[in-house]
């Protein structure tokens, strides 16, 4: 069992400059996020996103943005439980205990929620025996880009991640083929242009319009993916891997089971003092509600 003064749910920007504020009140803090790295929506949805309404940074992009604060948390050594969602945060005499899905338990004496929209997690895409790929050969990101090095590699997706991954594993992969159910791509145009020339070339292969339809293999290790067009015609690709990006959704369910008021998927605080409904536990940034309540990173730092 952890022991801490405080444990914040969320390693957003909000949940970072949590770390720092509680620091100076001389807390020591535990950070648990089910996202693999710190920054919440700035490094899961935009990090390239410059963003101009951060008092002194007359722009900054997000990811800069995140760094710089996990920066300013640093020197007061918090501990990062990352990959973990929070299910369960049970009041006790001396506090709370906060339980993750990976069972690690940390007692704490207070809780800030710094939740944000909820857990992100990936849409996964609609196709049978799924989970019995994933983590070994079917990805719902790149943490590390030589995992593909000398891969066939299958994306699927038309947004931007599906894109640029495309384009930046063409280099390293055997081979790169992109699946999506339209001609026409939603990503930046730039990187629409390298891929549309990378497919000329024959780096990357294109199969559109296609929808993923079934996967085979054994031990968890992918054969090949089978792809359908709307009137059904079907072909198979042989494959190492499938990389599916079909964005991410968020889920609220887990802080609605806590015994929390909520309200819409947000947990409504009295804005003096960011306490919620249930004592000693605390909500800031895009989680937290009430009147007159802006979704800003601002807005979320002086909560
Ligand atoms: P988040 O950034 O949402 O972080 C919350 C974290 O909590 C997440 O990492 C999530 O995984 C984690 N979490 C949730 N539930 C659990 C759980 N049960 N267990 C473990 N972890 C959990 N704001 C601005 O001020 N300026 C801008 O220019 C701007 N541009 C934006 C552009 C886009 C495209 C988007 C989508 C938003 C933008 N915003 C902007 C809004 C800004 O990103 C949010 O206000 C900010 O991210 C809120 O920070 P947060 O820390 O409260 O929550």
């Amino acid at each position: 069992m952890n022991n801490t003064d405080i444990v914040i749910i969320g390693a957003g920007p909000v949940g970072l400059f949590t770390v720092f504020q509680c620091g100076m009140l001389k807390m020591k803090c535990h950070v648990v996020d089910g996202l693999p790295m710190v920054g919440g929506q700035c490094s899961a949805l935009y990090p390239q996103k410059p963003i101009y309404d951060i008092p002194a940074h007359p722009a900054i992009t997000a990811q800069e943005l995140v760094e710089k604060l996990k920066q300013q948390a640093a020197p007061f050594n918090p501990t990062y439980h990352l990959g973990q969602t929070v299910t369960d945060v049970a009041k006790t005499a001396e506090g709370f205990v906060v339980t993750t899905d990976k069972n690690t338990q940390i007692q704490c004496k207070a809780v800030i929620l710094a939740a944000g929209g909820g857990s992100f997690g990936p849409n996964r895409p609609p196709v049978d025996a799924l989970e019995l790929f994933e983590g070994q050969s079917v990805f719902y990101m790149v943490d590390d880009k030589n995992r593909f090095a000398d891969k066939h590699v299958v994306i699927a997706g038309g947004g931007d991640s599906a894109v640029d991954w495309a384009v930046e594993l063409a280099d390293c992969a055997a081979s790169v083929t992109l699946v999506h159910r339209r001609a026409k791509f939603r990503a930046a145009p730039d990187s629409v242009g390298k891929l549309e020339a990378m497919s000329v070339n024959g780096k990357v292969k294109l199969e559109t319009p296609y929808t993923l339809k079934s996967l085979t293999g054994n031990n968890g290790q992918l054969q090949s993916v089978t792809v359908a067009d709307l009137d059904g015609n079907e072909k198979t690709l042989d494959t190492d891997c499938l990389l599916a990006f079909y964005g991410l959704a968020t889920d609220v369910s887990a802080i609605e089971r806590w015994g929390l008021k909520t309200e819409n998927g947000h947990v409504p605080i009295n804005p003096a003092t960011c306490a919620t409904s249930v004592d000693g536990l605390f909500a800031v940034g895009d989680i937290a509600t009430y009147n007159g309540k802006l979704k800003l990173i601002l807005q979320g730092f002086s909560e």
